[in-house]
């Protein structure tokens, strides 16, 4: 997508010198580290000279490496860690191959997996777990390997690469995938080789500790980016997160804290972004399948609103879904995945999160309003009356996998979208009775309990009030039919079901 590969490099050596007088030495490696001396040896990588450099104070700043693992043939994997890998590949793509094998689902595999495709090589992405992008919960990565099969690369998730050969990809049920290029982006650990040298203390996770100054166990030693363990908002000790705004925030606060000024501590959510062909997936803390992991009480609420008013020419659809304490209403992560605005919502919760802000909260922000732009209640608002309607009681929601459990007991199951609607495809078992009918229909339908659905959520919450008022037990869909779409083609790994959809 860039044209100039100039334009990737943010600094040389010489402007870095002339404006701010450092000393920057590229080509130069550090060997080792003397915490008592307060010394570091340097090798050059041309020549092979050792100098040695003392300091007052070390910043260790020294990142992740690629994770390779032991498989027959990886020596063939390329890796796509820094400016000259991506150059080289560029460079490398251009005419020659006709088919590629990206293993591993994650942020910059489906980003490579994108450029790749768009210039002309048949893709496939293999992703040993059972969904692409991890970070997210099930029925939103669905959407996005939906968006790569409708762009032509082809996606096999839960079956891992068993063997690299000369012309191709072995995967673990015995198929073979031909690639004449193969690139490996299983994600990376923090590079503690320097640390390990200098006897300092590592974190549960095996990156660098730090305290909230970033100052490793030798105070006069600091650490930061992606070599370091951070800590975690949401779950009180430390993680991995390898993410540029969070290791800049810290050279900051390095800076800051070396100089004498005080520094606060600043836990990370780990808020990251992708964009993949037309969509955009996004999200900040954690998502549902870890709360579950930790045992946390958590509570969702999921809408699919558009980026803006929908009379507006150009408003495109997004899925978020707002995980959220049921007891005092903290805000324990979101993730969106649609058009235009899902990195707007994403960033607006993330500093809803920061600041502390409680879900039932969103309901009052008063976010900028103008049809070209959103509504006037933006769906971070909306996210925020969805919120307050669980924590006060007032309306009740049922999660797509409640559904079967609610019917053995006999539930009724009640879509009350529109019959053109019913009729496009519906949730097996359910009646059709419209929104606008319902009162007059329901002498027919049973004294209930009922569980109400409709397309994204809103006519069945109006249904589901309806019914309470006359004293009927019933329950709303979270998300409706299009979360349930989305969460069954999850369930069972038929992506392609969506591409029509999405
Ligand atoms: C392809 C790709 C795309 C990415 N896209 C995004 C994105 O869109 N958004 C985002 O938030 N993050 C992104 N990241 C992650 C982001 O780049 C990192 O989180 C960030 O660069 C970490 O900064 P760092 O200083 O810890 O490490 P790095 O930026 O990796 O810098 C570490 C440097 O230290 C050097 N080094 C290591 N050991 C020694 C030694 N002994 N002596 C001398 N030098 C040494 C390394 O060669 C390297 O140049 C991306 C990463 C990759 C690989």
């Amino acid at each position: 997508m860039i044209e100039d590969e100039e334009d990737l490099l943010l600094q040389t050596p010489e402007r870095l010198y002339e404006r701010f007088r450092l000393d920057v030495r590229v080509n130069e490696e550090v060997v080792a580290v003397d915490g008592h001396a307060h010394q570091v040896s340097v090798r050059s990588t041309i020549d092979g000279s050792e100098t040695i450099i003392p300091y007052d104070k070390l910043v260790l700043s020294p990142g992740a490496v690629s994770i390779r693992p032991p498989i027959p043939g990886f020596e063939r994997v390329r890796g796509l860690r820094t400016v000259e890998d991506a150059e080289r590949l560029a460079r490398d793509v251009t005419g020659a191959p006709t088919t590629a094998v990206v293993i591993g689902g994650g942020f910059i595999g489906l980003e490579t997996a994108e450029n790749l495709s768009r210039n002309g090589i048949a893709v496939t992405v293999v992703e040993a777990a059972e969904q692409l992008l991890t970070p997210l919960d099930p029925e939103l990565s669905i959407l996005v390997a939906a968006e790569l099969i409708a762009h032509g690369v082809a996606v096999e998730t839960g079956v891992a690469v068993s063997e690299v050969t000369a012309s191709g990809v072995v995967l673990a049920d015995g198929r073979t995938l031909p690639a004449e290029l193969v690139i490996g982006s299983i994600g990376v650990r923090p590079d503690v080789r320097l640390a390990e040298m200098a006897g300092l203390a590592l974190g549960p996770n095996g990156g660098i500790a730090v305290d909230e100054a970033n100052r490793t166990s030798d105070h006069d030693i600091y650490a930061v980016g992606d070599a370091v363990e951070k800590s975690d908002w949401v779950g009180g000790g430390t993680s991995l997160i390898a993410l540029a705004n969070v290791a800049n925030r810290q050279g900051r606060r390095v800076a800051d804290h070396i100089c004498g000024l005080p520094v606060h501590w600043a836990p990370s959510f780990g808020t990251a972004i992708v964009k993949v062909f037309g969509l955009t997936a996004a999200l900040t803390g954690w998502n549902e399948k870890r709360l579950r992991g930790v045992g946390r009480r958590y509570r969702v609420v999921r809408s699919h609103p558009l980026s803006h008013a929908d009379y507006y020419p150009g408003a495109q659809p997004m899925s978020i879904k707002l995980l959220f304490d049921p007891d005092d209403g903290t805000i324990l992560g979101a993730q969106a995945v649609g058009g235009e605005g899902v990195d707007k919502r994403i960033d607006i919760l993330a500093t809803a999160m920061a600041g502390g802000i409680h879900a039932e909260s969103l309901a009052d922000l008063e976010l900028a309003y103008a049809p070209p732009f959103s509504s006037a209640k933006d769906p971070v608002n909306m996210l925020g009356y969805m919120a307050e309607n669980i924590r006060s009681g007032e309306c009740d929601v049922v999660e797509p996998d409640e559904i079967d459990d609610l019917v053995a007991s006999g539930w009724s199951v009640l879509d009350v979208r529109s019959p053109p609607e019913y009729a496009r495809g519906s949730i097996p078992g359910s009646v059709n009775a419209p929104l606008d009918t319902l009162r007059e229909d329901l002498p027919q339908l049973g004294s209930g309990p009922f569980v109400i659905y409709c397309e994204v959520g809103q006519r069945g919450h109006t249904a589901t009030t309806l019914l309470h008022e006359l004293g009927i037990e019933a329950r709303n869909l979270d998300g409706g039919y299009r979360t349930w779409v989305a969460a069954d083609a999850a369930r069972r790994g038929e992506a392609s079901r969506l591409v029509e959809t999405i």
